[in-house]
């Protein structure tokens, strides 16, 4: 962060104790971008703190965590939840797997998640 002076605390300012939580889940590497071939719609699948939690992930959008449904859908308290940050932040400082796959294959990991 020593390129950008001021972002890392602009950043923390905006995003509260996400921020740190999303660089940690960062850091633990294992974050994953699913695109579509014919259609290039992505999907991110964001591992939890177990190792069996492996949250789907829309970053502006959604994510299949308690917390972007208590904090950020049911009170407002955030902006997004960390796995929705830690998505964006992967993406910019190309810290994920980015793996092309088939349409259909999206449309299932979409399915799975419904019948949780
Ligand atoms: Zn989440």
């Amino acid at each position: 962060m020593k390129r950008w002076p001021g972002l890392a605390a602009s950043l923390h300012m905006l995003y509260g104790k996400n921020f740190t939580k999303a660089l940690e889940v960062v850091d633990n590497g294992g974050i994953m971008c699913f695109v579509g071939e014919r259609t290039g719609r992505t999907l991110y699948k964001v591992p939890g703190r177990r190792p069996a939690d492996q949250y789907l992930v829309f970053p502006a959008h959604f994510c299949s965590c308690q917390s972007f449904q208590f904090d950020v859908v049911g009170r407002s308290e955030a902006v997004c939840c960390k796995h929705q940050l830690a998505a964006r932040l992967a993406t910019v400082l190309n810290r994920l797997a980015v793996v092309k796959t088939c349409d259909i294959a999206l449309a299932r990991m979409l399915l799975e998640q419904c019948d949780d």
